[in-house]
């Protein structure tokens, strides 16, 4: 029985292994895609965990995963020919599983393996024959899934008579792993063990410019006005500035989830910006369709560009930028005055602005957005404090329409990657504002 009687949806653990994934010299890639992939089929990703190479903890992680109540465990790493290798015995001793040598498998990997020996003519062949024929020792009674590299994944479930999960054993490499993925989820094996799965909605709500306790306030809020929130998984999380509602539910709870959003769209209709899941950034993309657009970036170092440009087709309306650091390439790039850099200093909302209305004129634009900012650590004083970050949009005004302007001077905390990071959300929701009709 599953622990969480309420939960009825089969629960899986993700079990990455591998020394330099523990350690942080590689950054585990393999853990969040399985888990979105297990949302995908509607199997409820309860865990990941992360151990290094040594038998002991493998097993420990296992146990503990069946013993909370996992019906699969999916592990990433440790298949290949080296010694150190070793999740295919640890999982065969979890699920009481005889190991014995495939040599039909063992023939197909030395099949693999051929080319590439006539690449490396150094390699001897004995160590590559005892490697090969240790990727070909599998637990008895395993589903094979044939190799995208040398390692095959493999499917194991528990020994006749045994209770517990199933294990899918996947290699750690992830161009190895993800291919195998679809192949893994249509076998026998693992379908008998996600049995009963269902199909998840998951909706996605964004705002941007209030904090988190206000949505949770809001959450509370519609539970006392008499909502039923229980079907509806809500996580709520701040990304890059901007709120994120995401909510999980059965299709039956459709309605309820309906009611929610309408909450939330009748209490905070000036910050809501996204009830569909699009991002701002695909926002952007749509409304700046038959426009155009340029920017002058000194804190955000062209991370705006880096940005707008992260998708096909934005060069139909981003027409360029320039990174203006020093106070020459304010003045000579993007056509600020040297007397308002005198006057107001560099990091001033009247830079900001000269820098949006030089960009669009230097480009020819009909919009310009201008950055300037203390992102820190150093360079700050008592009333421009590291963080002071100013930008300004403006849009030139079309048939005889009088040019729009918004300029914001925000203080914002963090580091430097968070400041310049926010600075860029916080100028395309103001590029957004713009678009809108929004001016000072
Ligand atoms: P191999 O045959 O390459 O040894 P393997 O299945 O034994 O494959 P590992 O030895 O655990 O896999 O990892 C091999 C390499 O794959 C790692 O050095 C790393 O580059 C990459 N890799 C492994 N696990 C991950 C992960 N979780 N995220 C990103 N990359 C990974
Ligand atoms: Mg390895």
């Amino acid at each position: 029985m599953s622990p969480n009687p309420e939960t009825r949806a089969p629960r899986a653990g993700i079990l990455v292994t591998g020394t330099e994934v523990l350690t942080g010299i590689i950054t585990d890639r393999n853990g969040p895609w399985l888990s979105e992939r297990l949302r995908e089929i509607g199997v409820d990703a309860a865990m990941i965990e992360i151990v290094g190479d040594r038998p002991e903890d493998l097993l420990a992680a296992l146990e503990s995963m069946a013993a909370a109540g996992m019906a699969l465990i999916i592990t990433s790493g440790g298949l290949g020919p080296t010694a150190d290798d070793l999740t295919a015995e640890i999982v065969g001793r979890f699920c009481g599983r005889e190991m014995f040598l495939d040599t039909a498998l063992e023939e197909r990997i030395a099949e693999i393996l051929r080319p590439m020996m006539s690449r490396w003519p150094d390699l001897t062949e004995e160590a590559v024959r005892r490697g090969n024929a240790k990727q070909a020792i599998v637990p008895a009674g395993a589903t094979i899934l044939e190799p995208e590299g040398t390692a095959p994944g493999l499917v194991v479930p528990p020994a006749d008579g045994r209770a517990g999960p199933t294990v899918l054993v996947l290699p750690g490499p992830p161009r190895e792993l993800q291919p195998m993925w679809a192949t893994a989820v249509a076998t026998e094996a693992v379908q008998a063990a996600i049995a009963g799965a269902t199909t998840y909605e998951n909706a996605i709500v964004r705002l941007f410019g209030i904090p988190e306790s206000e949505i949770a306030n809001t959450l509370r809020t519609a539970e006392a006005d008499g909502l039923d929130l229980a079907p509806l998984e809500i996580t709520t999380c701040l990304r890059r500035g901007e709120i994120e509602i995401a909510t999980r539910y059965e299709p039956e709870a459709a309605a309820d989830y309906e009611r929610l959003l309408a909450f939330i769209a009748d209490r905070h209709a000036a910050t809501l910006f996204s009830l569909d899941g699009s991002t701002i950034d695909d926002q952007l993309a749509g409304m700046l369709a038959g426009r155009t657009l340029a920017a002058a970036e000194s804190c955000t170092g062209g991370g705006l560009a880096t940005r707008l440009t992260d998708r096909a087709g934005a060069s139909e309306y981003f027409l360029g930028g320039a990174v203006v650091y020093s106070n020459a390439a304010k003045i000579d790039l993007a056509g600020v005055p040297p007397e308002l850099i005198e006057r107001h200093g560099a990091v001033s909302i009247e830079v900001a602005a000269a820098l949006a209305e030089g960009i669009a004129r230097r480009f020819g634009a009909d919009l310009g957005v201008g950055i300037t900012g203390i992102a820190g650590p150093g360079g700050g004083t008592e009333d421009k404090p590291v963080g002071l970050v100013c930008v300004s949009v403006y849009a030139a005004g079309a048939n005889a329409t009088e040019p729009r302007r918004l300029t914001r001077r925000t203080v914002m905390p963090g580091g430097r990657a968070d400041i310049r990071d926010r600075s860029v959300t916080v100028s395309m929701h103001m590029l957004r504002r713009v678009l809108l009709g929004e001016t000072d």
